[in-house]
């Protein structure tokens, strides 16, 4: 289908006055100095992530009583003056057990209130958030809360049981267990566990908030596991100025705003932008505890009024799978800003948010290490579908290449494909992988920080994601980006997801392999297949388009929902599987 390849942005587009309109202007006045200050900063100096996204909005006559979370499944609705209530508790509840500043708390808990408590209120500490995705087995708990050396633990008995317990005598560090909502059951007896609201109701409501430093360690976030064993990041509180920053330029948070992150804090989308942005931002979150369900993720965007919502491709595939005629049984009056952050966006999936939400998408790209968003479409300019914006204010990023000698040099040629590099000096950049200075160390060239995703820079400054590093397809002397052929194969109609690898090939070096799963209506079969590797080779020409098809019900995908390819190529080859602790659908 041939599409315009430029949305543009209209006066009025919006439903409100966007935060910036002018891209140019707004990036040479920007410093993280200026944006620092629109922080609060703690009483006697210093910074706090849960000062600023809490305390300020709760002693704020005109913000303490606006809901700060609400919670769908229970139906519960905590506002800010409440929420700073509950995290004074819990820091106290911390204080009380003798976890000192530093020291890391684990979560395992599905998206329940105890979990934003406890992750705000151990900031409040100076303690190390490190949020669990409760789906995980006992093996990739293990090894995140051993490599932690995680003090305490948040869950439910139901979680402890079957994921813990099996692993508690490989962490020898773990002092004390709260479990959340089910109590009475006999678990309190066992030593070092506690029952997490008895805990909270002995606390105080009043706590002063420890004097933690912009460079003091706040978080701990464990990356994907897209292509190899999951590495855990650091994070500082610092790291607040660009989540204020970026849900300014990036997300268009405005005061009064009903927003809806999707992501679970168990990824650090979840958590940079499912608990952090938008409290900085004093703005009402719902937080749905339900796995994906396209009926109810429109009724909610519906019900709830929904009006920025921050999403995944995979969730925008999965209701473009669903079919645009359902999108149409709902109404959406109040959304105006939609956008998608974690794999490439093809271009389809932004004009069907055209079609069946009114809106583009606005797909923005970043990663845990850069703990925040780097390059995105925003309203200050036009979007070009498949691309993943430009950098925002105070972000500079650049194209380089490698050289024989080991080292990097920057491209300045539009157009030609290299890896992704931030200069580094963003707030929320990541401090260090935890136990693994060498691995750090090899992010960077210089001042320069090499992401390991190539992509491409345009003439208009937009960036271009072709592939990850370890991705790229070699074909008969072509580098071959899987996205492009991916988005490709995503234009015909029958196609709901594709993947695509290289596989060993005698003449070609690689031959591009793809593997589809079909819309709901479309069934599997040699002719369909051969359809669509006619409209690839139609679209991309013989030298890229894949030489091969199978169909699939679904790809492979991490909890996360990134397709991963390193698994579709494994099982291809026959090889083994590597890492799969991330992959869903794995037994839990
Ligand atoms: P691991 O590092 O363990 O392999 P991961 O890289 O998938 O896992 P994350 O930090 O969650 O872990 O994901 C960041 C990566 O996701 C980016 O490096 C990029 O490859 C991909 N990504 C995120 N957003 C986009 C986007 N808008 N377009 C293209 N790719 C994206
Ligand atoms: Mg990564």
């Amino acid at each position: 289908m041939s599409r315009p390849l430029v949305i543009r942005k209209r006066a009025g587009d919006l439903r409100i006055k966007p935060n910036w309109t002018d891209y140019a202007a707004e990036r040479a006045a920007f410093s993280w100095e200026a944006a620092r200050a629109h922080l609060a900063g703690l009483p006697g100096g210093g910074l706090n992530i849960a000062h600023e996204a809490v305390d300020r909005h709760a002693a704020d006559p005109r913000s303490g009583s606006r809901i700060a979370l609400r919670f769908l499944g229970s139906g519960r609705d905590i506002d800010y003056r409440a929420l700073a209530g509950l995290t004074n508790r819990f820091a106290n509840v911390l204080a009380g057990l003798g976890v000192a500043r530093g020291e890391r708390v684990f979560t395992l808990l599905g998206r329940v209130p105890a979990l934003y408590v406890s992750v705000l209120g151990s900031l409040k500490a100076g303690a190390v958030a490190c949020p669990l995705f409760s789906a995980f087995g006992p093996e990739p708990v293990a090894t995140r809360m051993g490599l932690g050396d995680a003090r305490v633990l948040v869950t439910t008995a139901d979680l402890y049981r079957r994921k813990v317990q099996p692993v508690r005598d490989r962490l020898p560090g773990l002092k004390h267990v709260l479990i959340v909502q089910e109590t009475g059951d006999g678990m309190a007896a066992a030593d070092g566990v506690h029952d997490f609201e008895s805990l909270m109701a002995q606390s105080p409501r009043r706590y002063e908030t420890a004097p933690t430093q912009a460079e003091d360690m706040a978080l701990l976030h464990f990356t994907s596991g897209t292509t190899g064993t999951p590495k855990g990041a650091i994070h500082v509180h610092g790291a607040a100025v660009t989540h204020w920053a970026t849900g300014r330029y990036a997300l268009d948070l405005h005061p009064g705003d009903i927003y809806w992150c999707t992501a679970d804090p168990g990824w650090v989308t979840g958590t940079s932008y499912g608990i952090i942005a938008p409290l900085l931002h004093g703005v009402t979150s719902v937080v749905d505890e339900g796995d994906f369900d396209a009926h109810n993720w429109y009724r909610i965007l519906q019900d709830e009024d929904v009006s920025v919502w921050y999403t995944a491709p995979t969730a925008i595939r999965m209701l473009m799978k669903a079919g645009t005629e359902l999108a149409k049984q709902y109404r959406f009056p109040a959304l105006r800003f939609v956008a998608s952050v974690g794999e490439p966006l093809n271009a389809e999936a932004v004009w069907w948010g055209e079609e069946a939400l009114g809106l583009p998408v606005h797909d923005n790209w970043w990663q845990t290490e850069t703990g925040g968003i780097m390059i995105a479409n925003t309203p200050a300019f036009d979007i070009k579908p498949g691309s993943m914006g430009r950098p925002l204010p105070g972000i500079d990023a650049c194209i380089v290449e490698h050289d024989a000698q080991g080292g990097v040099r920057i491209v300045d040629t539009p157009g030609k494909d290299g890896e992704l590099a931030l200069r580094r000096g963003w707030p929320s950049m990541f401090r260090g992988y935890l136990n693994n200075e060498e691995r750090y160390r090899k992010c960077f060239d210089g001042d320069l920080y090499l992401t390991g995703d190539l992509a491409r820079r345009d003439e208009d400054g937009y960036f271009w994601f072709v592939g990850r590093a370890d991705d790229v397809i070699k074909s008969s002397g072509h580098l071959i980006g899987p996205f492009e052929v991916e988005s490709a194969l995503m234009e015909h109609p029958s196609v709901a997801e594709a993947g695509v690898i290289g596989k060993p090939d005698e003449t070609a070096g690689e031959a591009v392999k793809a593997f589809v799963s079909l819309k709901s209506g479309w069934k599997a079969s040699d002719e369909l297949g051969l359809a669509l590797l006619a409209h690839a080779r139609k679209r991309l020409g013989a030298a890229v388009a894949p030489k091969e098809i199978d169909f699939l019900p679904a790809l492979p995908r991490t909890r996360s929902g990134k397709i991963m390819r390193r698994l579709l190529k494994a099982r291809e080859l026959g090889l083994p599987e590597g890492d799969t602790s991330t992959l869903e659908g794995q037994a839990s």
